[in-house]
Protein backbone atom coordinates (compact mmCIF):
# COMPACT_ATOMS: atom_id res chain seq x y z
CA UNK A 1 0.00 0.00 0.00
CA UNK A 2 2.54 2.25 1.05
CA UNK A 3 4.66 1.94 -2.03
CA UNK A 4 1.45 2.04 -4.16
CA UNK A 5 0.78 5.37 -2.55
CA UNK A 6 4.64 6.28 -3.51
CA UNK A 7 4.27 5.80 -6.92
CA UNK A 8 1.09 7.68 -7.38
CA UNK A 9 3.03 10.74 -5.50
CA UNK A 10 5.96 10.13 -7.80
CA UNK A 11 3.24 10.80 -11.18
CA UNK A 12 1.55 13.29 -9.19
CA UNK A 13 4.83 15.06 -8.88
CA UNK A 14 6.90 14.28 -11.19
CA UNK A 15 5.54 14.83 -15.32
CA UNK A 16 8.19 12.67 -16.80
CA UNK A 17 6.36 9.74 -15.22
CA UNK A 18 3.44 8.43 -17.16
CA UNK A 19 0.48 6.83 -15.43
CA UNK A 20 0.07 3.02 -16.78
CA UNK A 21 -2.01 2.70 -20.04
CA UNK A 22 -5.56 1.15 -19.04
CA UNK A 23 -5.03 -2.72 -20.82
CA UNK A 24 -5.75 -1.95 -24.53
CA UNK A 25 -9.22 -3.70 -25.22
CA UNK A 26 -9.82 -6.09 -27.90
CA UNK A 27 -12.93 -4.61 -30.18
CA UNK A 28 -13.89 -8.32 -31.38
CA UNK A 29 -14.83 -9.24 -28.06
CA UNK A 30 -18.24 -7.90 -27.11
CA UNK A 31 -19.28 -8.15 -23.76
CA UNK A 32 -22.81 -9.72 -22.72
CA UNK A 33 -24.30 -7.03 -20.81
CA UNK A 34 -23.97 -4.03 -22.87
CA UNK A 35 -25.33 -5.74 -25.69
CA UNK A 36 -29.28 -5.64 -26.34
CA UNK A 37 -31.82 -7.39 -28.11
CA UNK A 38 -33.76 -4.82 -30.64
CA UNK A 39 -35.54 -7.98 -32.88
CA UNK A 40 -35.38 -11.35 -34.28
CA UNK A 41 -33.87 -11.19 -37.71
CA UNK A 42 -34.65 -14.93 -39.03
CA UNK A 43 -33.64 -17.87 -38.50
CA UNK A 44 -32.34 -21.35 -40.11
CA UNK A 45 -31.98 -24.93 -39.24
CA UNK A 46 -30.10 -24.33 -36.05
CA UNK A 47 -29.70 -20.80 -35.67
CA UNK A 48 -30.88 -17.91 -34.38
CA UNK A 49 -30.23 -14.44 -36.15
CA UNK A 50 -30.95 -11.42 -33.77
CA UNK A 51 -30.50 -7.64 -34.22
CA UNK A 52 -28.47 -5.79 -31.33
CA UNK A 53 -27.18 -2.73 -30.55
CA UNK A 54 -24.00 -2.47 -28.70
CA UNK A 55 -23.80 -0.27 -26.47
CA UNK A 56 -21.11 0.09 -24.03
CA UNK A 57 -22.12 3.77 -22.98
CA UNK A 58 -25.52 3.41 -22.41
CA UNK A 59 -26.95 6.35 -24.72
CA UNK A 60 -28.27 4.33 -27.64
CA UNK A 61 -25.81 5.80 -29.96
CA UNK A 62 -23.87 2.62 -29.63
CA UNK A 63 -23.72 0.28 -33.21
CA UNK A 64 -26.36 -2.29 -34.53
CA UNK A 65 -25.03 -5.51 -35.18
CA UNK A 66 -26.20 -9.30 -36.13
CA UNK A 67 -25.72 -11.84 -33.48
CA UNK A 68 -25.84 -15.09 -34.17
CA UNK A 69 -26.88 -17.94 -31.49
CA UNK A 70 -27.53 -21.22 -31.60
CA UNK A 71 -31.57 -22.51 -30.64
CA UNK A 72 -31.67 -24.16 -27.35
CA UNK A 73 -32.55 -27.48 -28.67
CA UNK A 74 -29.85 -27.78 -31.26
CA UNK A 75 -26.95 -26.23 -28.58
CA UNK A 76 -25.07 -29.51 -27.08
CA UNK A 77 -24.47 -30.86 -31.00
CA UNK A 78 -23.94 -27.80 -32.76
CA UNK A 79 -21.55 -25.78 -30.87
CA UNK A 80 -18.76 -26.61 -32.27
CA UNK A 81 -20.74 -26.01 -35.48
CA UNK A 82 -20.83 -22.55 -34.51
CA UNK A 83 -17.00 -22.19 -33.10
CA UNK A 84 -16.19 -23.29 -36.53
CA UNK A 85 -18.26 -20.92 -38.51
CA UNK A 86 -16.55 -18.37 -36.26
CA UNK A 87 -12.86 -19.49 -37.01
CA UNK A 88 -13.93 -19.80 -40.78
CA UNK A 89 -15.43 -16.67 -40.86
CA UNK A 90 -12.78 -14.75 -39.21
CA UNK A 91 -10.31 -15.48 -42.07
CA UNK A 92 -12.56 -14.13 -44.74
CA UNK A 93 -11.92 -10.53 -46.49
CA UNK A 94 -13.62 -10.41 -49.43
CA UNK A 95 -16.00 -7.82 -50.02
CA UNK A 96 -19.31 -9.71 -50.84
CA UNK A 97 -18.96 -12.03 -47.74
CA UNK A 98 -20.59 -10.79 -44.72
CA UNK A 99 -18.12 -9.03 -42.04
CA UNK A 100 -16.94 -10.60 -39.16
CA UNK A 101 -17.21 -8.46 -35.87
CA UNK A 102 -16.63 -10.57 -32.92
CA UNK A 103 -17.73 -13.25 -30.56
CA UNK A 104 -19.75 -12.52 -27.26
CA UNK A 105 -19.43 -15.12 -24.84
CA UNK A 106 -22.03 -16.15 -22.20
CA UNK A 107 -20.92 -15.79 -18.09
CA UNK A 108 -20.57 -19.44 -17.64
CA UNK A 109 -18.12 -19.87 -21.07
CA UNK A 110 -20.60 -22.37 -22.59
CA UNK A 111 -22.52 -20.48 -24.99
CA UNK A 112 -20.71 -18.35 -27.27
CA UNK A 113 -22.65 -15.93 -30.40
CA UNK A 114 -20.94 -14.55 -33.69
CA UNK A 115 -21.09 -10.68 -33.95
CA UNK A 116 -21.33 -9.87 -37.38
CA UNK A 117 -22.40 -6.41 -39.09
CA UNK A 118 -25.71 -6.18 -39.97
CA UNK A 119 -27.39 -6.00 -42.86
CA UNK A 120 -30.94 -3.87 -43.12
CA UNK A 121 -32.21 -5.41 -46.23
CA UNK A 122 -32.04 -9.20 -45.04
CA UNK A 123 -31.51 -11.79 -47.62
CA UNK A 124 -32.36 -12.24 -51.48
CA UNK A 125 -35.12 -14.37 -50.23
CA UNK A 126 -36.95 -11.49 -48.16
CA UNK A 127 -35.86 -8.86 -49.93
CA UNK A 128 -36.30 -9.71 -53.89
CA UNK A 129 -40.37 -10.51 -53.55
CA UNK A 130 -40.85 -7.26 -51.60
CA UNK A 131 -38.82 -5.37 -54.03
CA UNK A 132 -39.56 -6.91 -57.86
CA UNK A 133 -40.40 -3.99 -59.60
CA UNK A 134 -37.16 -1.79 -58.99
CA UNK A 135 -34.75 -4.77 -59.62
CA UNK A 136 -34.03 -5.63 -62.74
CA UNK A 137 -32.69 -8.24 -65.15
CA UNK A 138 -29.39 -6.62 -65.22
CA UNK A 139 -29.42 -5.73 -61.93
CA UNK A 140 -30.51 -9.49 -60.37
CA UNK A 141 -27.05 -10.32 -62.87
CA UNK A 142 -25.34 -8.23 -60.61
CA UNK A 143 -26.06 -10.28 -57.79
CA UNK A 144 -24.77 -13.40 -59.57
CA UNK A 145 -21.63 -11.84 -60.60
CA UNK A 146 -21.22 -10.80 -56.58
CA UNK A 147 -22.24 -14.20 -55.11
CA UNK A 148 -19.72 -15.75 -58.05
CA UNK A 149 -16.81 -13.57 -56.89
CA UNK A 150 -17.32 -14.01 -53.09
CA UNK A 151 -17.87 -17.92 -54.02
CA UNK A 152 -14.33 -17.74 -55.88
CA UNK A 153 -12.52 -16.22 -53.25
CA UNK A 154 -14.22 -18.71 -51.01
CA UNK A 155 -12.73 -21.72 -53.30
CA UNK A 156 -9.54 -20.15 -53.10
CA UNK A 157 -9.69 -20.41 -49.53
CA UNK A 158 -10.02 -23.92 -49.64
CA UNK A 159 -13.51 -23.74 -47.94
CA UNK A 160 -16.62 -25.89 -49.74
CA UNK A 161 -19.53 -23.70 -48.62
CA UNK A 162 -22.64 -26.53 -48.83
CA UNK A 163 -25.46 -24.08 -48.62
CA UNK A 164 -25.65 -21.70 -51.10
CA UNK A 165 -29.03 -20.40 -51.57
CA UNK A 166 -31.23 -17.36 -52.07
CA UNK A 167 -32.13 -17.16 -47.68
CA UNK A 168 -28.07 -17.07 -47.27
CA UNK A 169 -27.38 -14.36 -49.36
CA UNK A 170 -27.81 -10.99 -47.81
CA UNK A 171 -28.65 -7.98 -49.44
CA UNK A 172 -26.12 -4.66 -48.29
CA UNK A 173 -28.32 -2.31 -50.48
CA UNK A 174 -29.75 -1.97 -54.12
CA UNK A 175 -26.56 -2.84 -55.56
CA UNK A 176 -24.46 -5.06 -53.54
CA UNK A 177 -24.83 -8.73 -52.32
CA UNK A 178 -23.00 -10.61 -49.68
CA UNK A 179 -22.68 -13.99 -48.91
CA UNK A 180 -23.68 -14.66 -45.48
CA UNK A 181 -24.25 -18.36 -43.29
CA UNK A 182 -20.95 -19.80 -43.31
CA UNK A 183 -22.71 -22.50 -41.02
CA UNK A 184 -22.16 -26.14 -43.05
CA UNK A 185 -19.06 -24.68 -44.51
CA UNK A 186 -16.11 -27.19 -44.43
CA UNK A 187 -12.68 -27.02 -44.92
CA UNK A 188 -11.52 -29.15 -47.78
CA UNK A 189 -8.02 -31.10 -47.26
CA UNK A 190 -5.43 -30.41 -50.24
CA UNK A 191 -5.18 -33.89 -51.02
CA UNK A 192 -8.76 -35.16 -51.35
CA UNK A 193 -10.44 -32.25 -52.84
CA UNK A 194 -13.96 -33.09 -51.75
CA UNK A 195 -15.90 -32.83 -47.78
CA UNK A 196 -17.85 -36.16 -46.90
CA UNK A 197 -20.45 -36.11 -44.85
CA UNK A 198 -21.72 -38.02 -42.03
CA UNK A 199 -24.92 -36.67 -40.60
CA UNK A 200 -27.36 -35.75 -43.10
CA UNK A 201 -30.33 -35.16 -41.29
CA UNK A 202 -31.16 -31.87 -42.51
CA UNK A 203 -29.91 -30.86 -45.90
CA UNK A 204 -30.82 -28.44 -48.66
CA UNK A 205 -31.59 -31.41 -50.79
CA UNK A 206 -33.20 -29.25 -53.45
CA UNK A 207 -29.90 -27.37 -53.91
CA UNK A 208 -27.80 -30.58 -54.14
CA UNK A 209 -25.54 -31.66 -56.98
CA UNK A 210 -26.41 -35.40 -57.80
CA UNK A 211 -22.58 -36.49 -56.01
CA UNK A 212 -23.75 -35.02 -52.80
CA UNK A 213 -26.81 -37.58 -52.72
CA UNK A 214 -25.31 -40.43 -53.60
CA UNK A 215 -21.66 -40.46 -52.07
CA UNK A 216 -22.22 -37.55 -49.55
CA UNK A 217 -19.27 -35.99 -51.09
CA UNK A 218 -18.79 -32.24 -51.76
CA UNK A 219 -16.57 -30.64 -53.91
CA UNK A 220 -16.05 -27.45 -54.64
CA UNK A 221 -18.47 -27.67 -58.35
CA UNK A 222 -20.97 -29.05 -55.68
CA UNK A 223 -21.21 -25.32 -54.67
CA UNK A 224 -21.57 -24.62 -58.39
CA UNK A 225 -24.71 -26.85 -58.77
CA UNK A 226 -25.91 -25.16 -55.86
CA UNK A 227 -25.18 -21.31 -57.36
CA UNK A 228 -27.15 -22.85 -60.06
CA UNK A 229 -29.71 -23.25 -58.32
CA UNK A 230 -29.33 -19.91 -56.68
CA UNK A 231 -29.59 -18.07 -59.46
CA UNK A 232 -32.87 -19.37 -60.71
CA UNK A 233 -34.16 -18.38 -57.20
CA UNK A 234 -33.05 -14.72 -58.79
CA UNK A 235 -34.62 -15.11 -62.21
CA UNK A 236 -38.03 -15.90 -60.18
CA UNK A 237 -37.61 -13.68 -57.35
CA UNK A 238 -37.84 -16.26 -55.17
CA UNK A 239 -41.45 -16.59 -55.89
CA UNK A 240 -42.37 -19.46 -53.33
CA UNK A 241 -44.76 -20.50 -55.83
CA UNK A 242 -41.95 -20.88 -58.09
CA UNK A 243 -39.68 -22.33 -55.65
CA UNK A 244 -36.77 -25.04 -56.54
CA UNK A 245 -38.55 -27.15 -53.42
CA UNK A 246 -42.22 -26.67 -55.63
CA UNK A 247 -41.15 -27.44 -58.74
CA UNK A 248 -39.05 -30.39 -57.65
CA UNK A 249 -42.45 -31.55 -56.09
CA UNK A 250 -43.73 -31.16 -59.07
CA UNK A 251 -41.44 -33.41 -60.75
CA UNK A 252 -41.17 -36.55 -58.35
CA UNK A 253 -44.81 -36.45 -57.08
CA UNK A 254 -45.15 -35.87 -52.61
CA UNK A 255 -42.74 -37.58 -50.82
CA UNK A 256 -40.93 -37.52 -47.50
CA UNK A 257 -37.28 -37.87 -46.15
CA UNK A 258 -35.39 -40.51 -48.61
CA UNK A 259 -38.12 -41.72 -50.66
CA UNK A 260 -37.72 -37.92 -51.39
CA UNK A 261 -33.36 -38.06 -52.20
CA UNK A 262 -33.75 -41.60 -54.10
CA UNK A 263 -36.37 -39.95 -56.50
CA UNK A 264 -34.49 -36.82 -56.72
CA UNK A 265 -31.38 -38.62 -57.79
CA UNK A 266 -33.35 -40.49 -60.46
CA UNK A 267 -35.31 -37.47 -61.65
CA UNK A 268 -31.37 -35.94 -62.03
CA UNK A 269 -29.92 -38.93 -63.85
CA UNK A 270 -32.46 -38.63 -66.26
CA UNK A 271 -30.86 -35.35 -66.98
CA UNK A 272 -33.83 -33.62 -66.07
CA UNK A 273 -33.86 -30.11 -64.49
CA UNK A 274 -35.46 -27.07 -63.68
CA UNK A 275 -36.93 -25.49 -66.27
CA UNK A 276 -36.42 -22.48 -67.26
CA UNK A 277 -38.69 -19.61 -65.77
CA UNK A 278 -40.58 -17.30 -68.31
CA UNK A 279 -38.95 -14.48 -67.85
CA UNK A 280 -35.45 -16.23 -68.37
CA UNK A 281 -33.36 -15.19 -71.84
CA UNK A 282 -32.12 -18.27 -73.21
CA UNK A 283 -28.74 -17.27 -72.77
CA UNK A 284 -29.01 -16.71 -68.94
CA UNK A 285 -30.80 -20.44 -68.77
CA UNK A 286 -27.79 -21.93 -70.38
CA UNK A 287 -25.45 -20.77 -67.98
CA UNK A 288 -27.61 -22.25 -65.13
CA UNK A 289 -27.79 -26.22 -67.41
CA UNK A 290 -23.72 -25.49 -67.14
CA UNK A 291 -23.85 -25.32 -63.61
CA UNK A 292 -26.29 -29.09 -63.36
CA UNK A 293 -24.40 -31.06 -65.46
CA UNK A 294 -24.32 -34.50 -63.76
CA UNK A 295 -20.14 -34.87 -63.63
CA UNK A 296 -18.61 -32.30 -61.54
CA UNK A 297 -15.64 -32.30 -63.72
CA UNK A 298 -17.81 -30.64 -66.56
CA UNK A 299 -19.55 -28.01 -64.23
CA UNK A 300 -18.53 -24.32 -65.36
CA UNK A 301 -16.23 -22.87 -62.53
CA UNK A 302 -17.16 -20.01 -60.52
CA UNK A 303 -13.86 -18.03 -62.42
CA UNK A 304 -16.02 -18.90 -65.81
CA UNK A 305 -19.23 -17.67 -64.29
CA UNK A 306 -18.10 -14.32 -63.25
CA UNK A 307 -16.58 -13.71 -66.67
CA UNK A 308 -19.54 -14.68 -68.80
CA UNK A 309 -22.03 -13.00 -66.18
CA UNK A 310 -20.24 -10.06 -66.71
CA UNK A 311 -20.13 -9.88 -70.56
CA UNK A 312 -23.62 -10.72 -70.59
CA UNK A 313 -24.13 -7.60 -68.52
CA UNK A 314 -23.16 -5.41 -71.69
P1 LIG B 1 -28.91 -20.28 -40.14
O1 LIG B 1 -27.55 -20.87 -40.03
O2 LIG B 1 -29.72 -20.61 -38.94
O3 LIG B 1 -29.58 -20.58 -41.45
P2 LIG B 1 -28.40 -17.60 -41.12
O4 LIG B 1 -27.02 -17.08 -40.87
O5 LIG B 1 -28.72 -18.07 -42.49
O6 LIG B 1 -28.73 -18.69 -40.02
O7 LIG B 1 -29.43 -16.44 -40.72
C1 LIG B 1 -30.83 -16.67 -40.75
C2 LIG B 1 -31.54 -15.44 -41.33
O8 LIG B 1 -31.26 -14.28 -40.53
C3 LIG B 1 -31.09 -15.07 -42.74
O9 LIG B 1 -31.82 -15.76 -43.72
C4 LIG B 1 -31.37 -13.56 -42.77
O10 LIG B 1 -32.73 -13.32 -43.06
C5 LIG B 1 -31.10 -13.12 -41.33
N1 LIG B 1 -29.71 -12.61 -41.18
C6 LIG B 1 -28.61 -13.36 -40.96
N2 LIG B 1 -27.50 -12.62 -40.86
C7 LIG B 1 -27.88 -11.33 -41.02
C8 LIG B 1 -27.18 -10.05 -41.04
N3 LIG B 1 -25.87 -10.00 -40.85
N4 LIG B 1 -27.92 -8.94 -41.26
C9 LIG B 1 -29.26 -9.01 -41.45
N5 LIG B 1 -29.97 -10.16 -41.46
C10 LIG B 1 -29.31 -11.32 -41.24
MG1 LIG C 1 -29.26 -19.91 -43.35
Amino acid sequence: RAIVRDIDMLEETDPFIKPQPTLPVDPTVFEKRFLTRIRDLGEGHFGKVELCRYDPRGDRTGELVAVKSLKPETREEQTNNLSTEINILKALYHENIVKYKGICQEEGGQAIKLIMEYLPLGSLKEYLPRNKSRTSLSTLLSYSVQICKGMDYLGSQNYIHRDLAARNVLVENERTVKIGDFGLTKSIKENEGYYTVKDENDSPVFWYAPECLTHCKFYLASDVWSFGVTMYELITYCDSSKSPMTLFHRMIGKSQGQMTIIRLVKVLAEEQRLPRPESCPELVYELMRKCWENKPERRITFKRLVEELTNMQQ
